[in-house]
Protein backbone atom coordinates (compact mmCIF):
# COMPACT_ATOMS: atom_id res chain seq x y z
CA UNK A 1 0.00 0.00 0.00
CA UNK A 2 1.14 3.73 -0.46
CA UNK A 3 -0.18 6.29 1.83
CA UNK A 4 -1.22 9.81 0.55
CA UNK A 5 -2.48 13.09 1.42
CA UNK A 6 -4.49 14.89 -1.13
CA UNK A 7 -5.33 18.48 -1.51
CA UNK A 8 -7.49 19.18 -3.88
CA UNK A 9 -7.13 23.26 -5.19
CA UNK A 10 -10.33 25.22 -5.09
CA UNK A 11 -10.07 27.61 -8.10
CA UNK A 12 -12.63 28.30 -10.67
CA UNK A 13 -11.32 27.69 -14.30
CA UNK A 14 -12.45 29.37 -17.30
CA UNK A 15 -10.86 27.85 -20.52
CA UNK A 16 -11.75 28.99 -24.15
CA UNK A 17 -11.28 31.06 -26.75
CA UNK A 18 -11.59 35.09 -26.10
CA UNK A 19 -12.77 34.53 -22.50
CA UNK A 20 -9.99 37.02 -21.34
CA UNK A 21 -13.16 39.47 -21.67
CA UNK A 22 -14.65 37.94 -18.85
CA UNK A 23 -12.04 38.81 -16.53
CA UNK A 24 -13.77 41.91 -15.44
CA UNK A 25 -16.90 40.27 -14.54
CA UNK A 26 -14.87 37.47 -12.56
CA UNK A 27 -13.16 39.97 -10.81
CA UNK A 28 -16.95 41.98 -9.95
CA UNK A 29 -17.90 38.29 -8.79
CA UNK A 30 -15.19 38.35 -6.17
CA UNK A 31 -16.57 41.84 -4.93
CA UNK A 32 -13.84 43.76 -6.68
CA UNK A 33 -14.58 47.52 -7.13
CA UNK A 34 -10.70 49.08 -7.39
CA UNK A 35 -8.94 46.53 -9.19
CA UNK A 36 -4.88 46.69 -10.35
CA UNK A 37 -4.05 45.39 -13.82
CA UNK A 38 -0.34 43.27 -13.03
CA UNK A 39 1.44 42.66 -16.43
CA UNK A 40 5.50 42.84 -17.80
CA UNK A 41 6.61 45.39 -19.63
CA UNK A 42 6.11 43.54 -22.82
CA UNK A 43 2.63 42.95 -22.19
CA UNK A 44 1.69 46.35 -20.80
CA UNK A 45 -0.46 47.30 -24.22
CA UNK A 46 -2.26 43.94 -23.22
CA UNK A 47 -2.87 45.29 -19.48
CA UNK A 48 -3.66 48.84 -20.75
CA UNK A 49 -7.29 47.10 -21.90
CA UNK A 50 -8.04 44.93 -19.50
CA UNK A 51 -8.05 48.64 -17.83
CA UNK A 52 -10.11 49.96 -20.19
CA UNK A 53 -13.16 46.82 -19.90
CA UNK A 54 -12.86 47.63 -16.24
CA UNK A 55 -13.88 50.86 -16.68
CA UNK A 56 -15.31 52.50 -13.27
CA UNK A 57 -13.59 49.50 -11.28
CA UNK A 58 -10.00 50.21 -12.71
CA UNK A 59 -8.06 51.25 -10.16
CA UNK A 60 -4.37 51.45 -11.73
CA UNK A 61 -1.85 49.31 -13.92
CA UNK A 62 1.24 48.21 -12.71
CA UNK A 63 3.76 46.86 -15.38
CA UNK A 64 6.55 45.92 -14.28
CA UNK A 65 6.92 42.39 -12.86
CA UNK A 66 10.03 40.30 -13.06
CA UNK A 67 11.03 37.10 -13.39
CA UNK A 68 11.71 35.46 -10.22
CA UNK A 69 9.49 37.89 -7.78
CA UNK A 70 12.16 40.13 -7.21
CA UNK A 71 10.30 41.87 -3.58
CA UNK A 72 11.65 45.31 -4.54
CA UNK A 73 9.33 44.97 -7.24
CA UNK A 74 6.67 43.71 -4.94
CA UNK A 75 6.89 46.86 -2.79
CA UNK A 76 6.74 49.04 -5.38
CA UNK A 77 3.64 47.68 -6.53
CA UNK A 78 2.55 47.29 -2.54
CA UNK A 79 3.00 50.54 -2.37
CA UNK A 80 0.27 51.73 -5.36
CA UNK A 81 -2.31 49.12 -3.81
CA UNK A 82 -2.51 51.09 -0.65
CA UNK A 83 -2.41 54.64 -2.43
CA UNK A 84 -5.05 53.40 -4.75
CA UNK A 85 -6.98 51.59 -2.25
CA UNK A 86 -7.22 48.10 -4.82
CA UNK A 87 -9.31 45.26 -3.55
CA UNK A 88 -8.62 42.77 -6.26
CA UNK A 89 -5.76 41.87 -8.62
CA UNK A 90 -6.10 40.80 -12.83
CA UNK A 91 -2.71 39.28 -13.28
CA UNK A 92 -1.88 38.69 -17.45
CA UNK A 93 0.92 36.79 -18.67
CA UNK A 94 3.34 34.06 -17.63
CA UNK A 95 4.81 33.08 -14.25
CA UNK A 96 6.24 36.73 -13.44
CA UNK A 97 3.27 38.50 -13.50
CA UNK A 98 1.15 35.76 -12.09
CA UNK A 99 4.10 35.74 -9.39
CA UNK A 100 3.40 39.19 -8.52
CA UNK A 101 -0.04 39.15 -8.01
CA UNK A 102 0.67 36.00 -5.94
CA UNK A 103 2.94 37.90 -3.71
CA UNK A 104 0.51 40.24 -3.87
CA UNK A 105 -1.98 38.33 -2.25
CA UNK A 106 0.33 36.29 0.39
CA UNK A 107 0.67 40.29 1.82
CA UNK A 108 -2.78 41.28 1.98
CA UNK A 109 -4.69 38.11 1.00
CA UNK A 110 -6.91 40.32 -1.91
CA UNK A 111 -8.46 38.43 -4.46
CA UNK A 112 -7.07 37.63 -7.90
CA UNK A 113 -8.14 36.39 -11.41
CA UNK A 114 -5.09 35.53 -13.65
CA UNK A 115 -5.29 35.09 -17.34
CA UNK A 116 -1.72 32.93 -18.06
CA UNK A 117 0.03 33.47 -21.31
CA UNK A 118 2.32 30.82 -20.87
CA UNK A 119 2.58 27.30 -20.18
CA UNK A 120 4.26 27.63 -16.65
CA UNK A 121 1.34 26.65 -14.68
CA UNK A 122 1.83 28.98 -11.52
CA UNK A 123 -1.60 29.83 -11.76
CA UNK A 124 -2.98 26.87 -10.10
CA UNK A 125 -0.63 26.27 -7.33
CA UNK A 126 -0.58 27.79 -3.76
CA UNK A 127 3.67 28.36 -4.33
CA UNK A 128 5.25 31.25 -4.24
CA UNK A 129 9.11 31.80 -5.24
CA UNK A 130 10.26 35.13 -4.01
CA UNK A 131 13.98 36.63 -4.47
CA UNK A 132 16.05 39.05 -2.63
CA UNK A 133 19.88 39.12 -2.73
CA UNK A 134 20.53 36.77 -5.28
CA UNK A 135 18.56 33.95 -2.88
CA UNK A 136 15.19 32.42 -4.23
CA UNK A 137 13.03 31.74 -0.82
CA UNK A 138 10.09 28.90 -2.00
CA UNK A 139 6.69 29.22 0.64
CA UNK A 140 3.51 27.45 0.05
CA UNK A 141 -0.06 29.26 1.54
CA UNK A 142 -3.58 28.98 0.23
CA UNK A 143 -3.55 33.08 0.41
CA UNK A 144 -1.78 33.03 -2.81
CA UNK A 145 -3.85 30.41 -5.03
CA UNK A 146 -5.95 32.61 -7.03
CA UNK A 147 -9.58 32.56 -6.97
CA UNK A 148 -10.43 32.63 -10.65
CA UNK A 149 -8.11 31.21 -14.04
CA UNK A 150 -8.91 32.30 -17.16
CA UNK A 151 -7.22 30.68 -20.00
CA UNK A 152 -7.73 32.28 -23.27
CA UNK A 153 -6.02 30.18 -25.96
CA UNK A 154 -5.94 33.33 -28.42
CA UNK A 155 -3.84 35.23 -25.69
CA UNK A 156 -0.96 32.78 -26.67
CA UNK A 157 -0.83 32.93 -30.49
CA UNK A 158 2.00 35.63 -29.50
CA UNK A 159 4.35 33.55 -27.67
CA UNK A 160 7.10 33.04 -30.18
CA UNK A 161 7.99 29.28 -30.78
CA UNK A 162 11.07 29.44 -28.75
CA UNK A 163 9.49 30.70 -25.55
CA UNK A 164 6.36 27.94 -26.27
CA UNK A 165 8.96 24.87 -26.24
CA UNK A 166 10.64 25.99 -23.50
CA UNK A 167 7.60 26.92 -21.55
CA UNK A 168 6.30 23.84 -22.27
CA UNK A 169 9.21 21.67 -21.41
CA UNK A 170 8.47 23.78 -17.93
CA UNK A 171 5.09 22.40 -17.72
CA UNK A 172 6.41 18.69 -18.51
CA UNK A 173 8.85 18.94 -15.71
CA UNK A 174 6.15 19.31 -13.14
CA UNK A 175 4.65 16.65 -14.46
CA UNK A 176 7.78 14.24 -14.54
CA UNK A 177 8.17 15.32 -10.86
CA UNK A 178 4.84 14.03 -10.09
CA UNK A 179 5.30 10.88 -11.16
CA UNK A 180 7.64 10.65 -8.63
CA UNK A 181 6.07 12.35 -5.81
CA UNK A 182 5.93 11.22 -2.04
CA UNK A 183 2.14 12.33 -2.35
CA UNK A 184 1.52 10.44 -5.83
CA UNK A 185 -1.49 8.55 -6.23
CA UNK A 186 -3.52 7.17 -9.58
CA UNK A 187 -5.30 10.25 -10.03
CA UNK A 188 -2.17 12.67 -10.16
CA UNK A 189 -0.07 9.32 -12.44
CA UNK A 190 -2.74 10.28 -14.62
CA UNK A 191 -2.63 13.97 -14.47
CA UNK A 192 1.08 13.75 -14.94
CA UNK A 193 1.14 11.50 -18.13
CA UNK A 194 -2.02 13.10 -20.33
CA UNK A 195 -0.03 16.64 -19.81
CA UNK A 196 3.29 14.93 -20.67
CA UNK A 197 1.53 12.80 -23.67
CA UNK A 198 -0.60 16.17 -25.03
CA UNK A 199 2.54 18.37 -24.61
CA UNK A 200 5.10 17.02 -26.28
CA UNK A 201 3.16 16.26 -29.27
CA UNK A 202 1.59 19.84 -29.45
CA UNK A 203 5.19 21.55 -29.33
CA UNK A 204 6.22 20.43 -32.80
CA UNK A 205 2.93 21.45 -34.23
CA UNK A 206 3.26 24.68 -32.53
CA UNK A 207 6.79 25.30 -34.04
CA UNK A 208 5.82 24.25 -37.34
CA UNK A 209 2.13 26.29 -37.51
CA UNK A 210 2.03 28.64 -34.46
CA UNK A 211 -1.32 30.28 -35.71
CA UNK A 212 -3.18 26.93 -35.84
CA UNK A 213 -5.14 26.60 -32.47
CA UNK A 214 -5.72 22.75 -32.08
CA UNK A 215 -2.03 22.58 -30.68
CA UNK A 216 -2.28 25.91 -28.79
CA UNK A 217 -5.26 24.84 -27.12
CA UNK A 218 -3.60 21.75 -26.80
CA UNK A 219 -0.58 23.04 -25.04
CA UNK A 220 -2.58 25.75 -22.84
CA UNK A 221 -4.78 22.34 -21.49
CA UNK A 222 -1.66 20.72 -20.75
CA UNK A 223 -0.18 23.50 -19.11
CA UNK A 224 -3.19 23.46 -16.62
CA UNK A 225 -2.38 19.67 -16.17
CA UNK A 226 1.34 20.43 -15.23
CA UNK A 227 0.42 23.57 -12.81
CA UNK A 228 -2.38 21.01 -11.14
CA UNK A 229 0.92 18.49 -11.02
CA UNK A 230 3.14 21.20 -9.28
CA UNK A 231 0.78 22.25 -7.37
CA UNK A 232 -0.48 18.68 -5.89
CA UNK A 233 2.64 16.50 -6.25
CA UNK A 234 5.38 19.16 -5.21
CA UNK A 235 8.61 18.84 -6.45
CA UNK A 236 12.40 17.26 -5.97
CA UNK A 237 16.01 17.44 -7.07
CA UNK A 238 14.77 18.99 -10.47
CA UNK A 239 12.86 22.01 -9.42
CA UNK A 240 14.63 22.30 -6.38
CA UNK A 241 18.31 23.10 -8.36
CA UNK A 242 16.36 24.96 -11.19
CA UNK A 243 15.26 27.29 -8.42
CA UNK A 244 18.77 27.58 -6.60
CA UNK A 245 20.24 28.26 -10.39
CA UNK A 246 17.47 30.84 -11.40
CA UNK A 247 18.25 32.81 -7.89
CA UNK A 248 21.76 32.44 -7.97
CA UNK A 249 22.67 33.01 -11.58
CA UNK A 250 19.49 35.03 -12.69
CA UNK A 251 18.99 32.00 -15.35
CA UNK A 252 15.97 31.96 -17.59
CA UNK A 253 13.21 29.80 -15.85
CA UNK A 254 11.69 28.16 -18.50
CA UNK A 255 14.72 27.74 -20.23
CA UNK A 256 16.51 26.18 -16.77
CA UNK A 257 13.86 23.87 -16.76
CA UNK A 258 14.07 22.72 -20.46
CA UNK A 259 17.87 22.27 -19.97
CA UNK A 260 17.87 20.13 -16.84
CA UNK A 261 15.16 17.72 -16.86
CA UNK A 262 16.37 15.23 -19.61
CA UNK A 263 19.49 15.65 -17.15
CA UNK A 264 17.57 15.09 -13.50
CA UNK A 265 15.37 12.44 -15.02
CA UNK A 266 18.34 9.97 -15.99
CA UNK A 267 19.94 10.69 -12.73
CA UNK A 268 16.31 9.53 -11.04
CA UNK A 269 15.95 6.79 -13.48
CA UNK A 270 16.87 3.78 -11.92
CA UNK A 271 15.58 5.12 -8.14
CA UNK A 272 12.09 5.79 -10.14
CA UNK A 273 11.19 3.04 -12.53
CA UNK A 274 7.55 3.61 -12.28
CA UNK A 275 8.01 7.09 -13.14
CA UNK A 276 9.80 6.27 -16.21
CA UNK A 277 7.62 3.70 -17.52
CA UNK A 278 4.43 6.10 -17.38
CA UNK A 279 7.26 9.04 -19.03
CA UNK A 280 7.90 6.47 -21.98
CA UNK A 281 4.02 5.38 -22.33
CA UNK A 282 3.32 9.50 -22.53
CA UNK A 283 6.39 9.48 -25.06
CA UNK A 284 5.84 6.20 -26.79
CA UNK A 285 9.65 5.49 -26.13
CA UNK A 286 11.65 3.48 -23.62
CA UNK A 287 14.30 6.33 -22.75
CA UNK A 288 12.21 8.79 -22.03
CA UNK A 289 15.38 11.38 -20.35
CA UNK A 290 17.14 11.14 -23.90
CA UNK A 291 13.91 11.70 -25.99
CA UNK A 292 12.96 15.09 -23.95
CA UNK A 293 16.70 16.12 -24.81
CA UNK A 294 16.47 15.04 -28.59
CA UNK A 295 12.84 16.75 -28.46
CA UNK A 296 14.44 20.11 -27.09
CA UNK A 297 17.43 20.09 -29.51
CA UNK A 298 15.25 19.29 -32.70
CA UNK A 299 12.83 22.53 -31.28
CA UNK A 300 15.98 24.57 -31.21
CA UNK A 301 15.83 24.65 -27.52
CA UNK A 302 19.22 25.63 -25.35
CA UNK A 303 21.33 22.48 -24.94
CA UNK A 304 23.47 24.10 -21.86
CA UNK A 305 23.53 25.77 -19.05
CA UNK A 306 26.37 27.56 -19.93
CA UNK A 307 24.35 28.67 -23.36
CA UNK A 308 22.11 30.74 -21.20
CA UNK A 309 24.05 32.26 -18.79
CA UNK A 310 25.68 30.16 -15.86
CA UNK A 311 28.76 30.71 -15.25
CA UNK A 312 31.26 27.31 -15.42
CA UNK A 313 32.78 28.34 -11.81
CA UNK A 314 28.85 27.73 -10.40
CA UNK A 315 28.42 23.97 -10.97
CA UNK A 316 29.87 22.99 -7.33
CA UNK A 317 28.50 25.99 -5.29
CA UNK A 318 24.99 25.35 -6.93
CA UNK A 319 25.36 21.64 -5.56
CA UNK A 320 26.78 22.58 -2.29
CA UNK A 321 24.08 25.12 -1.68
CA UNK A 322 21.63 22.36 -2.55
CA UNK A 323 23.10 19.90 -0.23
CA UNK A 324 22.75 22.16 2.95
CA UNK A 325 19.03 22.00 2.66
CA UNK A 326 18.70 18.71 0.69
CA UNK A 327 14.81 18.07 -0.93
CA UNK A 328 13.59 14.53 -0.87
CA UNK A 329 14.48 12.88 -3.57
CA UNK A 330 13.44 9.51 -5.06
CA UNK A 331 17.58 8.84 -5.34
CA UNK A 332 19.69 9.71 -2.31
CA UNK A 333 21.75 13.13 -3.01
CA UNK A 334 25.04 12.73 -3.07
CA UNK A 335 27.84 15.26 -4.18
CA UNK A 336 29.90 13.61 -6.51
CA UNK A 337 27.45 11.68 -8.83
CA UNK A 338 25.45 15.24 -8.41
CA UNK A 339 28.31 17.45 -9.79
CA UNK A 340 29.18 14.91 -12.68
CA UNK A 341 25.52 15.40 -13.46
CA UNK A 342 25.45 19.50 -13.86
CA UNK A 343 28.38 19.38 -15.09
CA UNK A 344 26.85 17.65 -18.39
CA UNK A 345 24.07 19.76 -18.09
CA UNK A 346 26.60 22.83 -18.00
CA UNK A 347 28.38 21.35 -21.34
CA UNK A 348 25.00 20.31 -23.15
CA UNK A 349 25.96 16.85 -23.21
CA UNK A 350 23.55 14.00 -23.59
CA UNK A 351 21.59 12.90 -20.37
CA UNK A 352 22.95 9.80 -18.76
P1 LIG B 1 7.53 35.12 -17.91
O1 LIG B 1 6.25 35.29 -17.22
O2 LIG B 1 8.69 35.94 -17.42
O3 LIG B 1 7.32 35.36 -19.46
C1 LIG B 1 8.43 35.42 -20.32
C2 LIG B 1 8.31 36.63 -21.25
O4 LIG B 1 7.31 36.32 -22.22
C3 LIG B 1 7.84 37.91 -20.55
O5 LIG B 1 8.51 39.01 -21.10
C4 LIG B 1 6.38 37.96 -20.88
O6 LIG B 1 5.84 39.25 -20.89
C5 LIG B 1 6.36 37.35 -22.26
N1 LIG B 1 5.10 36.72 -22.59
C6 LIG B 1 4.32 35.96 -21.79
N2 LIG B 1 3.27 35.51 -22.44
C7 LIG B 1 3.35 35.99 -23.71
C8 LIG B 1 2.53 35.85 -24.88
N3 LIG B 1 1.45 35.09 -24.87
N4 LIG B 1 2.91 36.51 -25.98
C9 LIG B 1 4.04 37.23 -26.00
N5 LIG B 1 4.87 37.39 -24.94
C10 LIG B 1 4.51 36.76 -23.80
O7 LIG B 1 8.02 33.59 -17.89
P2 LIG B 1 7.36 32.26 -17.34
O8 LIG B 1 8.30 31.19 -17.73
O9 LIG B 1 5.95 32.13 -17.72
O10 LIG B 1 7.38 32.42 -15.77
C11 LIG B 1 8.58 32.33 -15.04
C12 LIG B 1 8.35 32.78 -13.61
O11 LIG B 1 7.24 32.04 -13.06
C13 LIG B 1 9.52 32.48 -12.72
O12 LIG B 1 9.69 33.55 -11.82
C14 LIG B 1 9.11 31.21 -11.99
O13 LIG B 1 9.73 31.06 -10.76
C15 LIG B 1 7.63 31.42 -11.84
N6 LIG B 1 6.85 30.17 -11.71
C16 LIG B 1 6.25 29.95 -10.51
C17 LIG B 1 5.50 28.81 -10.32
C18 LIG B 1 4.81 28.61 -9.00
O14 LIG B 1 4.02 27.69 -8.86
N7 LIG B 1 5.07 29.43 -8.01
C19 LIG B 1 5.37 27.87 -11.34
C20 LIG B 1 6.00 28.12 -12.56
C21 LIG B 1 6.75 29.29 -12.74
Amino acid sequence: MHAFVHQGMASKVIFGSGVADQAPAAAAELGCRRVMVLATRSQEAGAERLMQQLGPAGAAVFARAAMHTPVEVTEAAMAIVASANVDGLIALGGGSAIGLSKAIALRTDLPQVVIPTTYAGSEMTPILGQTQAGAKTTQRSPKVLPETVIYDVDLTFSLPSSVSVTSGFNAMAHAAEALYSRQGNRLLSAIAEECIRVMARALPRIVVTPDDPEPRADALEAAWLGGRCLAEGGSALHHRLCHILGGAFDLPHAETHTVLLPHVLAFNAAAAPGAIRRLGLALGVEHPPQKLFDLAQSLGAPASLGAIGMPRDGVDGAIDTLLTDPVWNPRPLEAKPLKAMLRRAFDGARPR
